[in-house]
């Protein structure tokens, strides 16, 4: 998954030209920057990399959500209808632009189920946004052939999928917009950073200027710019363009150790016959960031959990049922009103539905879901080990299940 595994001396040279000139602002100054615009650079290499009109900067992937949902006009009471595994970023941007958060179920794909997603849909539906989650796509045709119905916008968090493509297109470039994280652990990192991709020139433009107090960019200097219409300061810095320039530069290499490490840990997880894998909307298109797999059932998948803790090798293994950050299960801070300020009726409303826990289905599938990280700097010999301590623990639990029965 993480690009920061293959970290060096190309990062260095692109921060050395920052730092001789010193300017680590992405606009203005032109004079002293001695021709280094690191910022418009990568964009201009994101939207060649992932074959898209505009590509935009920001400060972080959540950041680039908000952006993107803002250029969108998605705004008070808008409804998004969003996936209940996910990261917290997601739902973070709806509440960040006065919308509203419409968690609904998965299935085996780990992304939007489409019939759950139909079944969400009200009058206050503006959005549906599909999270590419663990290095795989959402059902992008299903999901399209539903907006077009109901004449919503799609909006793809494709945060966690860089590189990933479905029918020959990379995700996050399909719907009308789509966001990138370069965070620290992503497929490639700028330390912080994010991209929200638009083949739409109205989207693009206004996203320039949102990330970026209003500014219309059009003035000779920042003083003379226009503010046409209310932003924020989302920019990224030239220091962590300059890290992305050079990480960008790895990307098709990342991509193919992770699938090559991917489809060697799959090939040995195969031989246990009640193991099963994640559907995978277009095999070919998979990023292979995460393997994910499932077993029988939620108490031998807990038992499994627990074996490769106590064998040591749960490293690396997400058990996403029990994490606080991905699964809607333990987002109290979410379900529970955890908020610092006020916030509104309808938010609230709509927040209390999900402390019942609805999301029966989406249990089934989670509780019995492990994914694990697939390194770049594994050795055959060590995926080759790995994969057999794994499977030897599923074994092993299997067994006991049988003998106790
Ligand atoms: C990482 C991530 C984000 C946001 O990223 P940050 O850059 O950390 O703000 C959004 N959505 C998903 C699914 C992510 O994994």
């Amino acid at each position: 998954m993480p690009g920061y595994e293959f970290f060096g001396e190309e990062e260095r040279k692109e921060i050395d030209d920052v730092m001789n000139t010193g300017i680590l602002m992405r606009y203005g100054f032109d004079a002293q920057r001695k021709g280094n615009w690191k910022a418009k650079e990568l964009e201009q290499k994101i939207s060649e990399t992932f074959d898209c009109k505009y590509a935009q900067l920001t400060s972080s992937g959540t950041s680039a959500l908000t952006t993107a949902m803002a250029a969108l006009g998605i705004g008070f009471g808008d409804e998004v209808i969003m996936p209940a595994f996910t990261f917290v970023a997601s739902f973070e941007a709806v509440i960040s632009v006065g919308a509203i958060p419409v968690l609904v179920d998965i299935d085996e794909s780990l992304t939007l189920n489409p019939s759950a997603v139909k079944a969400a849909i009200t009058s206050k539906t503006k959005c549906i946004m599909p999270v590419h989650m663990c290095g795989s796509m959402a059902d992008i045709d299903a999901l399209k052939h539903i907006c077009k119905e109901h004449d919503l916008i799609l909006l793809e968090d494709a945060c966690q999928s860089i590189g990933a493509t479905y029918k020959g297109k990379y995700v996050g470039t399909i719907g009308d917009a789509g966001t990138f994280s370069f965070d620290f652990v992503k497929t490639i990192t700028c330390g912080e950073g994010g991209a929200v991709l638009t083949n739409n020139e109205d989207i693009y433009t206004k996203c320039d200027a949102y990330t970026d107090h209003g500014h219309d960019h059009k003035g000779a200097d920042r003083g003379a710019d226009l503010h046409p219409f209310v932003g924020y300061n989302y920019r990224i810095s030239e220091l962590h363009a300059a890290i992305g320039l050079a990480q960008i530069g790895k990307l098709d290499n990342i991509l193919s150790i992770q699938r090559k490490n991917h489809s060697i840990l799959n090939s040995i997880l195969s031989t246990v016959p009640e193991l099963t894998f994640r559907k995978i909307h277009d095999e070919g298109g998979n990023s292979c960031t995460f393997l994910s797999w499932f077993l029988p059932d939620a108490e031998i998948t807990s038992a499994v959990v627990a074996e490769l803790r106590s064998q040591n090798i749960l490293a690396g293994n997400f058990y996403w049922f029990e994490n606080n950050w991905h699964y809607i299960r333990k987002w109290d801070h979410l379900t529970k009103n955890g908020f610092l300020n006020n916030q509104s009726e309808q938010l609230q409303k709509q927040l209390q539905k999900y402390s019942a826990n609805p999301f029966i289905a989406s249990d089934a599938i989670m509780s019995r879901c492990i994914s694990t990280a697939i390194s770049l700097t594994w050795t055959e010999e060590q995926i080759r080990e790995k994969g057999e301590k794994i499977a030897g623990v599923i074994k092993k639990i299997l067994n006991e299940k049988l003998t106790a029965v």
